[in-house]
């Protein structure tokens, strides 16, 4: 069913009602809703999903779990002696799915390597480099004389898995967070829950919420509802800002549990269903992220930490362009007074490494 109603597919409405509507004096204007709906259904959609935290804490068997797909399947796991030396990697999976009509390209970002070797001081820097170079693409291609069809690949998520066994969060978490808040949506989850008891998970999700705000980490906020929404709605948004961090199970393998057949994990003791909510949060985690913030998190994506990073590219090709003049004729003395579009034009010529073009400019 449509979360909320919102949803309606990729459906047109019937063209009659708006033949009988226009008796009405219908200008018409009340379609363009669906006027963008159906462009945007057949542009398609796409979506950047970055997965974290050290290995075997069941990240991989989670996208598998969530998208119901193989997106590992020539994954190469390295022993120990191999990861002494291993620096972090930065491997990417697409995979394209359709659901009644509407189709997605998925692309998975995974950090193999972090937070694995014997040191791990700033491991969290080849992850925000590689979240800068994607900005940066963008900011060049936006830029560029072909606009058409660019490549977005700014990641719109980060689920950052933290471990259940340790006391709240490690020194290496709240490193990565704080290196990263600025930069991406981070989306905490509490990994492998089904090895804790309900207490321990409620203790855990107490102490990490706790300790998320003592070291003023900003993880990605869900947006308020608005007033006029209805009762159910909201209570639905409370208990999915309660939930965080998410705590999550994750199964490759379908298993048979009240004569029904569901993704689970079978111990000697009982079964474990990944999409029971009395179980864990799976649930609650897939329909935020796919059904009901899929859009705002590329929104916030666009709005908030690509606007940061390209108004601080703006900022130092501003600032390089006046030291240079500076060094050039000295501070008291200026020749030139460009306006200010004409210095960002010659700086963003410098920034793509072109400067014969610039001499030309300023003689
Ligand atoms: P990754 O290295 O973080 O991608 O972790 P994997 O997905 O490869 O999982 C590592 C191991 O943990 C595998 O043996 C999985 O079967 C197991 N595993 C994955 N998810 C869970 C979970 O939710 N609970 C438990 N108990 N084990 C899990």
């Amino acid at each position: 069913a449509p979360p909320h109603g919102r949803w309606q597919g990729p459906v047109r409405q019937p063209v009659r009602r708006e033949a009988a509507d226009q008796d009405k004096e219908y200008v018409g204007f009340a379609t363009l809703p669906n006027q963008v709906h159906r462009k945007s259904v057949k542009k398609g959609f796409d979506f950047t999903l970055m997965v974290a935290g050290e290995s075997g804490l069941g990240k991989s068997t989670l996208v598998n779990s969530l998208f119901l797909t193989d997106l590992y399947k020539d994954r190469k796991l390295l022993n120990a002696e191999e990861r002494i030396t291993q620096t972090v990697e930065i491997t990417k999976h697409t995979v394209d799915i359709e659901e009644k009509g509407v189709k997605l390209k998925l692309t998975i970002v995974d950090t193999p390597g972090f937070g694995d070797a014997v040191n791990n001081t700033e491991c969290w820097k080849s992850v925000a480099d590689y979240i800068d170079q994607q900005f940066e693409q963008y900011f060049r291609d936006e830029s560029g004389l072909n606009r058409k069809n660019i490549q977005d690949n700014r990641v719109h998520c980060c689920l950052y898995f933290i471990s259940p066994f340790g006391h709240g969060l490690r020194p290496l978490d709240v490193e990565f967070m704080k290196a990263l808040h600025e930069k991406v949506n981070i989306v905490p989850i509490l990994a492998k829950a089904d090895t804790l008891t309900p207490t321990e998970v409620k203790k855990k999700k107490f102490k990490i919420r706790e300790e998320i705000q003592q070291y003023g980490i900003k993880i990605y906020q869900f947006p308020d509802c608005d007033s006029d929404e209805d009762e159910d709605f909201k209570q639905q948004d409370q208990e999915l800002k309660d939930s965080i961090p998410f705590a999550v199970i994750g199964s490759n393998t379908v298993v048979e549990a009240k004569g029904k057949r569901v993704r689970g994990r079978l111990y000697p003791w009982g079964i474990v269903e990944v999409e029971n909510s009395a179980h864990c949060d799976f649930v609650k985690l897939r329909n935020m992220l796919v059904r009901t913030h899929m859009q705002d998190l590329k929104d916030v994506t666009r709005e908030t930490h690509y606007e940061n990073y390209r108004a601080h590219c703006i900022q130092s090709m501003t600032r390089m362009v006046v030291k240079e003049r500076n060094r050039k004729y000295g501070h008291t003395h200026r020749p030139v007074s460009h306006s200010p579009s004409l210095v960002l034009f010659i700086a963003w010529i410098r920034y793509l490494n072109t400067a014969c073009i610039v001499t030309h400019i300023q003689t």
